[in-house]
This record gives C-alpha cells, structure tokens and sequence, in this order.
C-alpha cells in the first residue's frame, strides 16, 4: 500500500447518525469492503496446480521466488533447536508461557469427555462421541511479521483435540530459519512437523500432500490474500478432499459506548484494531454522548495514533471507519446484531448484564478493563474469529473445530420389535423397499 507522504493532519472517523438514515442508509453502514476473490482465486490456481503436479520440487522452487529461501527441504521434523537467551529473552519466553496456559485451560474445559447416550424408546438406545480430526495444518503468517500467538491459537486446540499429525506451516526466512517465537510454540503445541512454506504453495502442499509434506484433512489460519485464496479454492476440490476453517476478511471491531466510557480506554481500543491493517474495520457505536466527550473520544484517537510506529497503517484504517450515534442501548445492540462484529468491545455501565442481548459477535470484550489485546494474546479464548459478518453463522474456532461427531445406535431384539414397523411404513412410503426389507427379514426371524 502506498501512503501520504508528509500527512500528519488529523486522524478522524465518518460519523453517521443512525436516526438520521432511511433502512437502504443504514444497511450501508453495515457493508465491509468488498473482497475481488474470485480474481484471486484465478492468480493462486497456477500456484495450486504446480504443487500439485511437482510436488516437493515445485515447493522448493516457489519458496525460493517468493521467499527468497532456498531450502535442501521445506520440512522440519522434532526436536525443533530451542532457541538460545538471546533469540527468545527469558521475559519473551514467560510470556508465551502464560498465554499457552491460559489458552489451554479454556481450550481444554470445552473438550467432550463424556459420549451423549439417549435411550430413544425401550431397546433403542442412541449415543454420540468425539473424535479428533486426524491430521490438521495450521497456518501461522510470517510475510510482515512474527506472530507466535497465531501458532498458540491453532496449536492449542489441536493439541487438546489429540490431532495425530499437526502440520505448522509458515514461511521461512531468506536464510531458511523459522522465527524462534513460532519454533517455541510448536515445542509447546507437539507440532509433529514444520513445514517451511507460505502462501498458496504451502496450503496446496497441506491440502495434496507431497513426498515429504503429509496431506492434511483440514486446513487453519489466517493469512494474506494467496493464502485465503488459495484455502478456498482446495476446499472445493473433491480430489483434495479437505475441509478449513471458516472463509476470512479483513480483521474488525465494534466498541458500544455509553456515558460511562473513558474516552482514551475506547481511543485505544479502536486503534489496536485500526493498527493490523488499512483494511481494518473500525467502528463505533456512541450512546446518547454528549457533543464534548465525542470530542474527546476523536481527539484521544488523533493523539494515540500519532504517537503510534503504525501510524500510517492507522490513519488509513480510521478514515474508512465510522462513528454511529444512536439515542439508546436497544439501538447499539440492534445494530451490533446486524453487524455481527468479530471482535465486540462493551464500554458500558453494567457491560456484564448487556452479554445477554448479543446474538452475533465472534468474542465479546465485556467492561472497561477487557481490551480486545487481551483475547488476543492471552486470556484464554481463541482470537481466530468469524469477520465480514460471518459471526451470525460460525464460531471462532474452538476445540470442536479440531474434532467431529461420530452417532451410533444399538437396539436390541424388543427396540427393533418396537420400532421396526415404524421403519418399514416410512421405507414403503420411499419407494425404498430394500430398506424395508432389511426390517422385515429380522422382525420375520424374531417372530419364528
Ligand atoms: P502470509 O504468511 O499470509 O503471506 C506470505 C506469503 O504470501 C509468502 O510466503 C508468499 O508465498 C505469498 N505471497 C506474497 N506475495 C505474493 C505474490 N505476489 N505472488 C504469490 N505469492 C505471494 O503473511 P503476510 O503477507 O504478512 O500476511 C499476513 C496476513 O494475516 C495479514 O493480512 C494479516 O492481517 C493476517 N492476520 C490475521 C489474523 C487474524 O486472526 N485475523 C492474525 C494474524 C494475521
């Protein structure tokens, strides 16, 4: 992206009132930008198919062009080097240790344990049970920069999940090295290997498989637009015959704020999401403020954000965004519904009694001392979220996204006597007389 050069005038939202707007008005505010996928999809299918047809070979080539490494082999296998004081400093590597805690705490309560039994009608008993998904790639980005909480987001939850193969991609440095942040996480994570690749070349390794790349069953993980591209194109390759994790936008946030809000804790809010990008989504949503705390909202975004190194990245970001006034709390979360936002900050008197009212959010950031940083690095929830309005349908991802169900039944001799004539009326009724024959034979043999 190219900026401004010399622009340092003010660092100022849209402001829209919601009352002021007729439905097709406000239907408006609630569009993201449009993402041109299926141009993107055509550039990654030369990629796609390269893999596809040279394998290892075709890998190596393409990290080489664009990442400038080149590699004997794109794999690395445990135990990964641990990496020296001076590559991860003893503070850096506490951290990650308290993230991964925590990740794991709540990723571990939400796994199943127990299997669902339901006893249907006399004999006929019903059950469900988890399994995990047996080989996963994650995607940790690595173009712009290091980010070893994407690989504690991914890497948790398939490890809990008990993934027999967790395939970490991420690109190499030019020198071929892994950053030693991502290679501590995938200790931590029992990564079972590495694959150093990136954009659409790794996710067609993971979807295919290689000599040396183990095929993967699902595929996680954000990234830029090859590599989002790329995921959704192999998802829809029967060949390939892998599933990912949910379709990705650009990141966002939307903070609610009532008279109660500190102007700077909801300047620094926005701007921690303006910061990720210049396709960021920013939003908020001011209850009934007054003239003059909407005043100092914007000038606490103008100051914080010059003070920022990502300045520039944040000015872009906050010139698409908006501030929407409405009269009362009914109307923000209305909105905030229709939104649908990935990530929901509440600055609110009460914050923790409004959480009822949400109905689509990917995570939801309640009260004046729950910054958006927070799930993002550390608390324990998952940062990789629904955008682009998806949170009305799909969660963020979880422990449940590494596994799936499995139902059984078993009926005995009385459950089949029972139930049997139920199947065969509803068999005949099909057309589907096999089926009801399957029935008739037993319910004939139990009758002698
Ligand atoms: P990346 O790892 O996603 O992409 C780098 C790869 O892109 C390279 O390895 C290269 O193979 C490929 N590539 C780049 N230019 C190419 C070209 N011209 N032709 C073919 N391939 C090309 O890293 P990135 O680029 O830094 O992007 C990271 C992305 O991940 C950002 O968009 C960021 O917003 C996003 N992100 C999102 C979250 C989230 O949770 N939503 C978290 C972290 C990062």
């Amino acid at each position: 992206t190219s900026f401004p050069e010399n622009d340092d005038g003010p660092i100022k939202c849209r402001t829209a009132v919601l009352g002021d707007l007729d439905k097709s008005e406000q239907a408006k505010l609630l569009l993201r930008p449009v993402l041109n996928s299926l141009a993107m999809i055509d550039k990654v299918k030369p990629i796609v198919e390269r893999v596809r047809k040279e394998g290892d070979a075709g890998l190596r080539a393409m990290t080489k062009q664009f990442d400038k490494a080149d590699l004997p082999s794109n794999i690395l296998r445990p135990p990964y080097a641990t990496p020296s004081e001076s590559e991860l400093p003893t503070s850096v590597r506490a951290a990650i240790d308290q993230a991964y805690a925590n990740v794991k705490a709540f990723h571990q309560a939400q796994a199943e344990t127990k299997p669902l039994v339901v006893t249907t009608m006399p004999g006929v008993v019903c059950s469900r049970f988890v399994r995990p998904i047996a080989r996963v790639g994650v995607y940790v980005p690595g173009g712009t920069a290091i980010l070893p909480s994407t690989a504690i987001m991914l890497g948790v939850p398939a490890q809990v999940a008990e993934c027999r193969e967790i395939v970490l991609a991420t690109p190499p440095r030019p020198d071929g090295s892994i950053s030693p942040e991502v290679l501590y996480v995938a200790q931590l994570t029992g990564v079972t290997c590495i694959l150093k690749a990136g954009g659409a070349q790794a996710v067609a390794a993971l979807a295919y498989g290689t000599d040396e790349v183990p095929k993967v069953d699902k595929i996680f993980g954000p990234g830029n637009q090859w590599v989002t591209a790329a995921k959704m194109l192999v998802q829809n390759d029967t060949d390939a015959l892998v599933a990912i994790d949910m379709p990705a936008g650009p990141s966002e946030v939307l903070v609610i704020a009532d008279k109660t809000a500190s102007p700077i804790f909801v300047a620094s809010d926005l701007l921690s999401q303006a910061e990720h990008g210049t396709d960021s989504q920013v939003v908020l949503v001011a209850i009934d403020l007054t003239e003059d705390h909407l005043a100092e909202i914007e000038h606490q975004i103008d100051v914080q954000a010059h003070a920022l190194p990502r300045v520039k990245i944040a000015r872009e970001a906050i010139k698409k965004s908006l501030i929407v006034k409405v009269d009362n709390l009914d109307r923000a979360i209305d909105f905030s519904n229709e939104y649908a936002p990935e990530h929901l900050i509440l600055h609110l008197e009460n914050a923790s009694q409004v959480v009822e009212k949400i109905e689509n959010a990917g995570s939801v950031f309640v009260g004046a001392f729950s910054p958006e940083s927070c799930g993002d690095y550390a608390s324990g929830t998952n940062h990789t979220l629904p955008t682009n309005g998806f949170a009305r349908q799909f969660s963020g991802v979880n422990t449940l996204s590494f596994q799936k169900h499995i139902t059984s039944q078993e009926l005995t001799a009385d459950g089949l006597r029972i139930l049997g004539p139920t199947v065969v009326e509803l068999a005949e009724r099909e057309g589907l007389e096999a089926h009801a024959n399957a029935v008739r034979v037993r319910l004939a043999q139990l009758k002698a």
